[in-house]
């Protein structure tokens, strides 16, 4: 068997999807896993990480002017977070969906954050919010050599 090579081939949609740190103390992660696994999703990164407060500001740069700022950064560095990348077509939108709303109180019943969570500030998961933040953000949270290149036995029977 040849050793599994590492890169995202460009033209694959891939989603970053992280359980944040309260998912992962409340006992959630197999739980949040198991629901992109079941729709179809293929897992191409997975790890167990502590965020440094440098990556989690580069993370959400974006949103450096807004009030919470500082709150979202002692939250998602305040333990270890599940990173993840997540491929097929169409995945950073299903996700989103799977996902749910940013509010939990507002996010439908059947989505993660409608299911698992209740204040926007505990929503136990990240989700890329379009494919090239994906792929930004997948460069950002995974070195080189940390995705596995595979195909899994179910893709005939999910994708005709
Ligand atoms: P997302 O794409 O649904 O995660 O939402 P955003 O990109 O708008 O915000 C990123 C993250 O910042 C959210 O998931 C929350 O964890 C946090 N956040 C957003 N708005 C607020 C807020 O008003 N208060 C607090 N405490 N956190 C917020
Ligand atoms: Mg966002």
């Amino acid at each position: 068997v040849s050793p599994r090579r590492i890169v995202a081939s460009s033209d694959v949609e891939q989603s970053y999807i992280m359980i944040k740190p309260d998912g992962v103390q409340r006992g959630l992660v197999g739980e949040i896993i198991s629901r992109f696994e079941k729709k179809g999703f293929l897992l191409k990164g997975l790890k167990l990480f502590q965020c440094p407060k440098e990556l989690a500001q580069e993370h959400y740069k974006d949103l450096k002017e807004r009030p919470f700022f500082p709150k979202l950064i002692d939250y998602i560095t305040s333990g270890p977070v599940i990173c993840m990348a997540w491929e097929g077509d169409g995945v950073v939108a299903s996700a989103r969906k799977l996902i749910g709303a940013t509010n939990p109180l507002q996010a439908e019943p059947g989505t993660i954050r409608g299911d698992l969570a209740v204040q926007t500030g505990r929503n136990v998961v990240h989700g890329s919010d379009s494919p090239d933040n994906g792929k930004r953000e997948i460069a950002l949270w995974f070195k080189e050599g940390e995705l596995a290149q595979w195909e899994s036995v179910q893709t005939p029977w999910l994708i005709e």
